[in-house]
């Protein structure tokens, strides 16, 4: 109870600011976002609002004492910043897995490589807010005993990836990036690589493979990228979004962040709302905020319709009926009790003229598409399952064709190489859980039970 009053508190604070405006679709608050406009991104800009102070205060060049590695780990722990890449694993434990007296290179990398259909959230904070990133692989690579940063940026996004190459000459310029770092003694390069838009690089090894110049496949693990990572050195990897927060956390403290969402789940974060409606885009708030209110801010179901399902996390998160997910929490633990992963942030929204069939066609298609083809369960089920709901959609689908779906997800899941083995299965298990009736009729049919798809 205390957690939302402070989450609700936030939004109050913010609201009575002007700060939280409405721009394009997103409702902005000054956390990950750089401002109101694509004019306000720059060096200048960052620095007149307390950019790069997070690192003088690290270094010591604030007139305090500078603090350890050690010390910056255990703020990010206390923070309850936990990867908003989709894993929502503590970014602080991951950085206490790199060991601090392991001689040789250690790398940073920032994995922008949104790829979910659904995500759209790293991109605006690149545009946005590049410095932010920055700022915050600066301190990681401080406090894991990094000197080398790469950022992978999705190979579609090209805007995105040249304004973060000019931040990041303007911060080479002024002495924030090289050696010598602002006169200290840490020393830190970063580079941005462009990707070539697969779906699983997205994947932190598939991502460190691409980097490496290979084909992007994920590898086993363990061994981890904490021990070993890129160029097989210790790599410790985070999402753009969890970077950018983290020059707030050294600035204005762990407990100030945690407050600004609940306890285990710190600060805000953004969910990229798409689907039916009326005001689509990225918006940032506390973490446990209310879905009704996230999807108030969003400007409710587009046309009055009625909402009938959520895709709460991105595609790979299984879909939650309207009547489970109006109760909940936009955290992870009240997501995973309803049944589903908070993941990325993607909220996608499906209102009552929408065929779940038609919709877990286009999603496995998707899948079957991205497959690396490592794991036969995952090359060859992701393929099965597109077949099997392509035919139920076309009317061609027979009365075992239920069973045989959740056989193959079933043998997919938790049998593969990387997640996306999970991610092909968890969106066909999630729809037979709650639209069973739906797609049986559609077999028995030979048509949609939505007016609108018949
Ligand atoms: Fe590749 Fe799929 Fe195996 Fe991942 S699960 S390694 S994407 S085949």
């Amino acid at each position: 109870m205390q957690a939302m009053t402070s989450a609700a508190q936030v939004l109050e604070r913010f609201r009575a600011s002007g700060k939280e405006t409405c721009f394009h679709g997103r409702h902005i608050q000054p956390i990950l976002y750089a401002g109101l406009s694509g004019d306000n991104w720059g060096l200048a800009d960052y620095e007149r609002r307390g950019g790069y102070r997070a690192l003088r205060k690290v270094l010591g060049l604030d007139g305090g004492q500078g603090w350890t590695p050690s010390q910056v780990v255990q703020a990010v722990k206390e923070s309850a910043l936990r990867g908003r890449g989709g894993a929502g694993f503590p970014a602080g434990v991951k950085w206490g897995f790199m060991s601090p007296n392991q001689p040789g290179q250690k790398y940073v990398v920032c994995n922008s490589d949104e790829g979910e259909p659904g995500t759209c959230k790293d991109r605006d904070i690149l545009q946005y807010n590049p410095h932010s990133v920055i700022e915050g692989m600066l301190i990681a690579g401080y406090a894991v005993g990094a000197s080398v940063g790469y950022n992978y940026i999705h190979g579609e996004i090209f805007q995105t990836y040249e304004r973060f190459e000019e931040a990041l000459a303007q911060a080479r310029e002024a002495g924030y990036l090289g050696e010598r770092i602002l006169g200290s003694d840490f020393a830190f390069q970063l580079h941005a690589v462009h990707g070539f838009g697969a779906y699983i690089c997205g994947e932190e090894t598939g991502l460190l493979e691409s980097i490496e110049g290979k084909k992007g496949q994920p590898r086993f693990k363990p061994p981890f990228p904490a021990t070993v990572g890129l160029y097989g050195r210790p790599t410790t990897i985070n999402n753009t979004e969890t970077f950018a927060a983290v020059p707030y956390i050294v600035r204005e403290g762990a407990q100030a962040y945690v407050a600004l969402g609940k306890p285990n789940n710190g600060g805000t974060k953004i969910f990229s709302v798409t689907g039916d409606v009326e005001k689509p885009g990225n918006f940032e708030v506390p973490m446990g905020l209310s879905f009704s209110k996230l999807l108030e801010l969003a400007g409710g179901v587009r046309g009055g319709r009625q909402l009938k399902a959520v895709i709460p996390g991105g595609s790979s998160s299984p879909v939650l009926p309207a009547s489970v997910m109006m109760d909940c929490t936009m955290d992870y633990e009240s997501i995973a009790k309803a049944g589903s992963m908070l993941g990325s942030g993607a909220v996608i929204v499906l209102d009552d003229s929408r065929c779940m069939v038609k919709s877990l066609e286009r999603l496995s298609y998707f899948y079957m598409h991205e497959s690396c083809g490592q794991c036969t369960p995952c090359r060859e089920g992701s393929g099965w399952l597109y077949r099997v709901v392509r035919r139920i959609e076309h009317g061609q689908g027979k009365p075992q064709d239920l069973d045989l779906l959740d056989s193959v997800a079933a043998n997919i899941q938790g049998r593969t190489i990387c997640a996306m083995g999970d991610a092909a299965a968890m969106p066909v298990r999630g729809m037979l859980a709650h639209f069973r009736p739906e797609f049986e009729y559609h077999i028995s049919h030979k048509t949609c039970i939505v007016p609108a798809y018949v």
